[in-house]
């Protein structure tokens, strides 16, 4: 039978894991209704319907946001204040009351053809985050059209065994509604790995695989399958040699998550005596549990562009304060490193422009927005100055890109200083500042930055896409995304050189720092520090452990003046092979 046949989709990994299981596909999409003409007479009736459907679908996305609230935490379930505020968009609503007088057509139809609009301008824009929340905007018009038609959302196409869900897309309220014992993983064509869908799916714990092509249309309904959550790959009808390879390799995962945890507290030093302090990157409030969890010496990156953002409005003072306290208290006796608003390019805008940007990655971002906005940027370092009476906070800029921003960061820093000294509020003397280096110019500058802060981090993530100019969330050109490009590695070097010439530590935060290839070098080079999510940080830990810091020292010399990537990285592999062949399953 064809369908028996081993079928292998290959896509994107955002949430790790392996999951076998029976396939559940959902072709569910923003399909128009049903229309039909409404007499002048009924228009009042017919607006009445849509309000009633308005209502039903706010009692519904507050529900759920309470549900995700007691699972994730704070911070997740406000991705659907979000959705809430669209059905409280009067402008756009009255088009829908407007459209159904001047078409006198039915209220769902008047209301799919609004949205539809609206959903095509917002895809249209070139900002890539604004873009995807066009996926938020779909979820809630579904979710109203399905309370026209009295049916709730919930029970469509749900199955009553556990299984693997196939979609074109998933919304963050189908992620939300998903029960991890349920639905063991999900597969969708569309969507990012920014998108609060693969956020959510990654705090729920569910493994996922995003951007298989054609899934929809070829993968049937009770298909056997295995989704690969590390690979980002779906097996449907899983040959048998297959299936035992999996069942191997997630045996071999769950005992090496056990033995792994046997080390939780060793040190993290190479097997000639080198240390590397290997610490967190962490999002949200809720995942502080798992950094003391991790083993990890304190968190090297806190991205505050949820906490500040998601609200719709900068938490002031006092709320950041309160949270920036609880961070630094979750990881005593270690050290913090918070790091300011981080917003534009890829992520969130720090505010609604009066025109999208043409080159976002190029524009109102990281630093530059804070040094703009002092307003936002004093209220955020005086509250992180305030934590600092608590706990050892460590303050980070992002995106800087040469001498002056960051004389001038350090200057508002000292203001904020005096106004707390001011008023009499407490905070330490021993706040270590610290700037990322991500972008070429600053690797370049590294030698005068690292003069004037007690560290540097560097952001692979950025530092990749800005040398070899390719945007890093553009599947097109992602096979010239190169961690291991020569320049790259002679920007690094730079920077870490730079850092010991002037006796700071470096460290990397980009994702890098937990690729198990590349290890070998990074050490090689002289990292000081390595900060990664804590599902990876057991096995970074495991990884450094059985390295030798003269052969990695030996290795990254050589290396350094390799002129190809390819070649950077068989060097790497070979030594990586050697040291930990069973991590790099
Ligand atoms: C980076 O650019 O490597 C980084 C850690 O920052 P972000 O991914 O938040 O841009
Ligand atoms: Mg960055």
């Amino acid at each position: 039978m064809p369908e028996a046949r081993e079928m292998i989709y290959e896509g994107e990994a955002v949430s790790q894991g392996i999951a076998f299981g029976l396939v559940h596909v959902v072709a569910r999409g923003f399909a128009a209704p049903e229309v039909y003409p409404v007499p002048e007479g009924q228009v009042p009736a017919e607006r009445e319907r849509f309000r009633r459907a308005l209502d039903k679908t706010k009692e519904q996305l507050s529900a759920l946001r309470n549900q995700i609230e007691s699972i994730s935490g704070e911070a997740e379930g406000r991705i659907f204040e979000s959705h809430l505020m669209v059905l409280q968009d009067q402008a756009l609503l009255n088009r829908v009351y407007d459209a159904i007088a001047s078409r006198q057509q039915n209220a769902e139809f008047c209301f799919y053809a609004v949205m539809q609009t609206f959903l095509e301008a917002m895809r249209r824009v070139s900002d890539p985050y604004l873009r995807e929340r066009a996926t938020d905007v779909e979820d809630v018009a579904q979710r109203v059209l399905h309370n026209f038609a009295g049916s709730t959302f919930e029970e469509a196409d749900e199955p009553d065994h556990r299984h693997i869900l196939v979609a074109y897309d998933l919304t963050p309220s189908d992620t939300a509604s998903l029960e991890p014992g349920h639905t063991l993983g999900f597969a969708t064509e569309r969507g990012s790995t920014v998108s609060h869908t693969a956020i959510l799916a990654r705090s729920l714990g569910i493994p996922a695989v995003i951007g298989l092509k054609n899934a929809v249309l070829n993968i049937r309904t009770l298909s056997p399958c295995i989704i690969d959550g590390y690979e980002g790959k779906l097996i449907v009808n899983p040959s048998p040699a297959t299936r035992s390879h999996y069942e191997r390799l997630s045996d071999e995962k769950s005992r090496f998550r056990t033995a792994l945890d046997s080390i939780r507290e060793s040190d993290t030093k190479t097997t000639d005596g080198r240390e590397i302090t290997l610490s967190a990157n962490i999002e949200f409030e809720h995942e502080l549990a798992q950094v003391p969890q991790s083993g990890a010496k304190g968190i090297g990156l806190f991205r505050t562009e949820f906490f500040m953002l998601e609200g719709g409005e900068f938490p002031d003072e006092a709320r950041q304060a309160g949270l920036y306290r609880r961070v630094v208290e979750a990881v005593a006796p270690h050290q913090a490193i918070i790091r300011t608003l981080d917003v534009g390019g890829d992520k969130l805008p720090g505010e609604p422009l009066p025109e999208p940007e043409p080159n976002p990655f190029l524009g109102w971002r990281g630093i530059r927005y804070s040094l703009d906005r002092r307003d936002v940027f004093k209220d955020q370092l005086r509250a992180l100055l305030r934590a600092s009476a608590y706990g050892k906070v460590g303050i980070m800029f992002p995106l800087v890109s040469g001498l002056r921003e960051i004389i001038e960061a350090l200057d508002v820093l000292d203001q904020c200083r005096e106004d707390l000294a001011d008023k009499g509020i407490p905070f330490s003397d021993n706040v270590e500042v610290g700037a990322m280096i991500e972008v070429p110019s600053a690797a370049i500058m590294a030698a005068e930055i690292s003069s004037r802060v007690d560290f540097m981090s560097i952001g692979t993530n950025d530092l990749i896409q800005y040398t070899v100019a390719v945007d890093r969330v553009n599947p097109r050109v992602s096979q010239l995304y190169k961690p291991a490009h020569p320049a790259v590695m002679r920007l690094i070097k730079n920077t870490i050189d730079s850092g010991k010439a002037n006796g700071i530590w470096t460290g990397i935060c980009g994702e890098m720092a937990s690729d198990l290839i590349l290890l070998p070098v990074l050490i090689g080079l002289g990292i000081d520090e390595l900060s990664v999510s804590t599902p990876r940080l057991p096995l970074v830990k495991s990884a450094i452990r059985a390295l030798n810091y003269e052969e990695c020292r030996k290795l990254a010399e050589e290396a350094v003046g390799l002129p190809e990537s390819r070649l950077i990285m068989q060097s790497c592999r070979r030594l990586a092979m050697k040291a930990y062949p069973e991590l790099l399953l």
